[in-house]
């Protein structure tokens, strides 16, 4: 609770109440005779439940005393307003739905209470009343903007990907904002889905989307190719992977072990071997230096590992090279170098241990494994692999 915010509410709601009362006292009587001017003995009520800190019965009274009229409406709703922003979500609701049953509203009027009572049901939960308030804006073709950005994150929290994307596409047009990399990622979430189900036709028509709605987009040719995985067709599963390279080169990382798995299934080593190369010439990533090494070592032997990771070190250092190169000096080492070896692997192992393997772009949110929601700040595909250290 902020105080400034309690200290204006506790201060605008008698003044809104009074005010709201001589106006409608002045309408009754525009020639303003004496009369009109004394203060209704509610006022008073009011107030004295205001100083005995009983504000639910002092909102009752004030809002009773409030005359909704085309001069009061901003008050209830600046009221509405301040209650919610102070996360009384139900006095928020009770301001709005009386200011909405009230038949002097007219249309613009109706629809910002709508507006407001749609984001207090939102601040409470009550997600189906809120959506059914933005609905029906859509359909009246007001506050078409806010209405469309509410439901859109109604949609997300529900899981109901496929309004998500119809409303999503909507509020493109509406506000010229372009909105396709989240709309592959909702095609996305449904592709997911289908995949554990195993409804490959599911999956493929979802990716398919996906891709067309952003080409770019890494995650659908992820699942894809664990589709192709899936149903055997291994070599389609490697092209669906090699295309993440042009997509985004950040996320190289993800395609070393699932590219492994293929080209083993394809005992193929020797042409996985030439894409590792290539990739480490073009884009110097650690992830498939250390593959190749491992390679090296399974097929020539520690020495040739641990010669070629050194050569290697030379030009690229890094935390894991210099981790998996003592790995393969360490056993053959002894006495005192043994034991320097040793800390130097605990101090590696360590570096490498507390290191974050993704990172928001956004807001900067730490991860282990990768999200493509990011947890914190809510954004879509903004959290990427760690450039490896
Ligand atoms: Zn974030």
């Amino acid at each position: 609770m902020i105080p400034n915010e309690i200290n204006l509410l506790w201060f605008l709601l008698p003044v809104a109440a009074l005010s709201g009362w001589l106006i409608g006292q002045c309408k009754v009587n525009p020639k303003g005779s004496r009369s009109s001017t004394l203060i209704d003995p509610e006022y008073f009520k009011g107030l004295n439940y205001v100083l005995n800190q009983q504000p639910d019965k002092a909102i009752e009274v004030f809002i009773r005393m409030l005359e909704v009229d085309s001069e009061t409406v901003e008050t209830h709703l600046a009221l509405g307003n301040l209650f919610r922003r102070r996360g009384e979500v139900d006095r928020a609701i009770r301001i709005h739905q009386n200011l909405i049953a009230r038949p002097s509203l007219d249309r613009k009027q109706r629809a910002f209470a709508s507006l407001e009572l749609g984001m207090d049901y939102m601040s409470s939960g009550l997600l189906d009343r809120a959506e059914t308030l933005f609905l029906e804006l859509v359909e009246s073709n007001l506050h078409l903007n806010q209405a469309c950005t509410e439901l859109l994150e109604i949609y997300q929290q529900e899981k109901d990907w496929e309004n998500a994307i119809k409303i999503a596409r909507k509020l493109e047009t509406i506000s010229g904002e372009k909105l396709n990399s989240i709309i592959a990622q909702f095609y996305c979430e449904c592709a997911d889905s289908a995949l554990v189900d195993g409804n490959m036709r599911v999956v493929k028509d979802n990716v398919r989307q996906a891709i067309s709605s952003y080409p770019n987009c890494v995650r659908a040719s992820l699942i894809e190719a664990q589709m192709y995985q899936r149903i055997g067709k291994v070599k389609l599963a490697i092209k669906s992977y090699k295309s993440i390279e042009s997509q985004d080169s950040d996320f190289i990382t993800e395609i070393i072990v699932p590219l492994y798995d293929c080209y083993r299934e394809l005992d193929c080593i020797d042409e996985y071997i030439e894409y590792l190369k290539m990739l480490v010439h073009i884009y110097g990533g650690i992830s498939p230096l250390l593959m190749l090494t491992e390679l090296i070592a399974e097929r020539e032997g520690k020495d040739a590992a641990k010669r070629f990771i050194s050569n290697e070190l030379k030009t690229k250092p890094s935390i894991k090279g210099v981790d998996r190169m003592v790995e393969y000096v360490i056993s053959k080492s002894e006495g005192e170098i043994h034991d320097y070896l040793k800390i130097i692997k605990i101090l590696t192992a360590k570096l490498i241990e507390i290191r974050a393997m993704y990172k928001c772009n956004n807001c900067g949110f730490d991860a282990k494994q990768l999200h493509w929601l990011c947890l914190s700040c809510k954004n879509w595909d903004t959290v990427k692999p760690v450039l490896e250290l």
